[in-house]
């Protein structure tokens, strides 16, 4: 690939190498949280991660970061696993941040021994009031000055069980007048009576994200710990707590989180998806997620090299979902077979083609592959399905395709000049007469005649019938969470379209995750629904953006 100029982080990490900072050692993480399935914004995330070890020798830890027991679960953990593997990274190490759930304990008990830490048994409400506002600094409660023994007391008794959710907390006695406010004694640890997915009933009490990220980089020595922008505030809580326990110095970068047009892109807004039934799962291929994006077809190079292209920014900002479409065309467009299928059909005849008479014709499978790549055998005789747009009643000047008097080329095969059409009692025209020219054969063409239009067909008799579900945009704006009202109403009503259509029999050999080129019709993946008795595709993506024929 071409030579780019270096993002910010990698400048940052270029740096620490030549200063000789952790004896130039590169560890990274990817830290999902198991409450949903990835979304091309993680992609973004693990192509940095896993990209910065790859080029600077250094490997990336796959953490899931599971403190949260009560919207977690394994289906989540093995989906975030298939998902990376799938976008062509390793991990060093599998890891989970209850795995340091004990050691995360023992530091809490170091904090409150050096009085930096206290158990609180305000409510929500009192505690957020006393914090003060960004002008006025927070005021001290009476729990702020509890010895060091009763906090080591209440604390281990919270820890067994002895009060009810939302009693007690356990903070950080940081700085209430910090013009910061994560700094005014944020939270630690809170109670939640609830089973959780690796440790079951073993805790009652769960670290906060800002007690367990930090110090679960630092245990694992993690160099680099990207983020996205929101967590800036939190860097002077992550720097806090990792020099007062005198751990590894890990340290934060934040990076601009990816937000792309027509779609969203939380978790908890896909899981909604899910839940009401808006789309099938979170691998529906109209969905942003990683599983969805490769049941639709795209291929995980084109993902890479999305993720590539965008960069990393400091600056939020918004991405053209066409500049992902874009990538994925390239990638297809050089690796794709191409085949024929007829989306919306219409029967062509031929007249002067002698009824109960076959051949066999080739086509090769990739004329951007140098020897095409192969061929394969299709099927001809005198009544093939066309396109129903590819023939016009009254065709208007430089329409080169069929009406009466026209000709065109049969794509592999044979040209073909239209004499007469059939029209049912509703005006529908139902059949389209032509005769051919024998001397015209792909390949061994001594007809002399030229024609500017080629067409693609399928053969009546030989054709496989397939279910084609045609995608588009699963919004209608361009920022749906931006929009007033819920984001849910902003959801496109034609994002999803079934049809059925005539494919080349050759198509019954498709596999899932070898997408091909349907000729003028788009790029399709068959669907993990199909069977041999009913193809299923999905279209990838079209040829063209906004493709007219
Ligand atoms: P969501 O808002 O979708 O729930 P999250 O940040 O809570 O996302 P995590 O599972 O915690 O989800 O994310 C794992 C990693 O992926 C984090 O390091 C996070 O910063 C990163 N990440 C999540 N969403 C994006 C995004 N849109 N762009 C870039 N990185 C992201
Ligand atoms: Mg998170
Ligand atoms: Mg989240």
């Amino acid at each position: 690939s071409e030579e780019r100029s270096l993002n910010f982080i990698e400048e940052i990490v270029e740096a620490d190498i030549s200063a000789g900072k952790h004896d130039g050692r590169v560890l990274t993480r990817f830290p999902p949280e198991p409450n949903g399935y990835l979304h091309i914004g993680h992609a973004k995330s693990i192509c940095l991660n896993f990209g910065l070890a790859k080029k600077y020798n250094g490997k990336t830890n796959l953490r899931f970061d599971d403190t949260n027991p009560v919207k977690e679960d394994v289906e989540y953990v093995d989906s975030i696993k298939a998902d990376v593997k799938w976008l062509g990274f390793d991990w060093a190490q599998e890891l989970y941040a209850s795995d340091y759930f004990d050691q995360l304990y023992d530091f809490a008990v170091t904090l409150i021994k050096a009085d930096l830490a206290y158990v609180d048994d305000s409510t929500a409400e009192e505690i957020a009031a006393q914090k003060g506002t960004p002008t006025e600094p927070g005021t001290p409660n009476q729990f702020r000055s509890r010895s060091v023994e009763e906090n080591l007391e209440l604390f281990a008794d919270m820890k067994a069980g002895k009060y009810p959710d939302g009693a007690k907390v356990l903070r950080a006695k940081v700085d209430l007048a910090s013009p910061n406010m994560h700094l005014r004694d944020p939270l630690m640890y809170r109670i939640k009576h609830a089973h959780h997915h690796r440790t079951g009933d073993a805790w009652c009490i769960y670290p906060m994200y800002d007690f367990a990220h930090g110090q679960s980089d630092a245990i694992e020595k993690i160099t680099h710990s990207i983020c996205t922008l929101e967590f800036i505030p939190h860097r002077a809580l992550y720097d806090w707590f990792i020099e007062q326990l005198s751990l590894f110095p890990s340290h934060q970068y934040e990076m601009a989180r990816l937000n792309m047009t027509y779609t969203v892109m939380s978790k908890r807004k896909l899981l909604k998806l899910v839940e009401e039934g808006h789309v099938e799962d979170w691998d529906d291929p109209r969905m942003p997620t990683i599983s969805g994006m490769r049941r639709r077809g795209y291929p995980a190079a084109s993902i890479r090299e999305f993720c590539e292209r965008i960069g990393v920014a400091k600056r939020e900002n918004m991405i053209d979902l066409s500049l992902l479409e874009f990538c994925v065309r390239e990638d297809l467009n050089k690796n794709t077979w191409r085949r024929m299928a007829v989306l919306d059909p219409i029967k062509l005849v031929i007249t002067n083609y002698p009824e109960g008479q076959s051949e066999v014709l080739v086509g090769e499978n990739n004329p951007e592959v140098e020897g095409g790549d192969g061929e394969r055998e299709i099927p001809f005789n005198n009544e093939l399905w066309i396109e129903r747009e590819d023939f016009m009643e009254e065709p208007p000047k430089k329409f080169f395709r069929l009406g009466v008097g026209l000709s065109v080329r049969l794509k592999n095969a044979y040209i073909v000049k239209c004499e007469s059409f059939v029209k049912d009692a509703d005006g529908n025209v139902t059949e389209v007469h032509c005769t051919y020219i024998p001397q015209s054969k792909s390949g061994s063409d001594t007809s002399g005649i030229n024609v500017k239009g080629t067409i693609h067909w399928v053969s009546v008799a030989q054709a496989k019938t397939a279910e084609v579900r045609l995608y588009d945009r699963l919004f209608r704006v361009e920022d749906p969470s931006s929009e007033d009202g819920d984001f849910k109403e902003y959801l496109n009503p034609d994002s999803l379209q079934i049809i059925n259509a005539y494919v080349e029999p050759d198509l019954a050999n498709a596999e899932m995750g070898k997408a091909v080129q349907f000729i003028r019709k788009g790029y399709f993946n068959l669907d993990k629904h199909s069977t041999a008795d009913k193809l299923v595709f999905n279209r990838t993506v079209t040829l063209k953006d906004g493709w007219k024929v």
